[in-house]
């Protein structure tokens, strides 16, 4: 999880870039109320490939937000799943997609 200092941080392109993601969750970042972007307040956002960013598109930057929305609290899986909500975790390189009931589903993060 990342700590409290480093939340609403931008990304320095020209700084030492953290590590890049070998996943991520198969549902867009709104969907799990991850934070708007710091700079802009917007919500066109993705995934960045750097882990525990975002990237915002109106902004072009990469920024660590100040909350994770859902994942910050106990995630209520159930009735996220009958609202439709998945928390399948995708492989970038191989597009390979794990459940959360996979056994290799807790080594496949970020
Ligand atoms: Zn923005």
């Amino acid at each position: 999880m990342v700590k409290d200092e480093e939340r609403g941080k931008i990304l320095d392109p020209n700084g030492p870039l953290p590590k890049k993601r070998k996943h991520i969750y198969c549902m867009h970042p709104n969907v799990y109320e991850i934070g708007e972007c710091v700079k802009c307040d917007g919500r066109n956002i993705t995934w960045s490939e750097y882990v525990d960013y975002m990237w915002c598109y109106d902004c072009n930057i990469d920024y660590i937000p100040e909350h994770f929305g859902m994942f910050d609290g106990p995630i209520p899986m159930g009735l996220s799943e009958i609202m439709g909500i998945k928390f399948d975790r995708v492989n970038l390189k191989t597009g390979k997609r794990y459940k959360p009931d996979d056994p290799e589903f807790n080594t496949t993060w970020p």
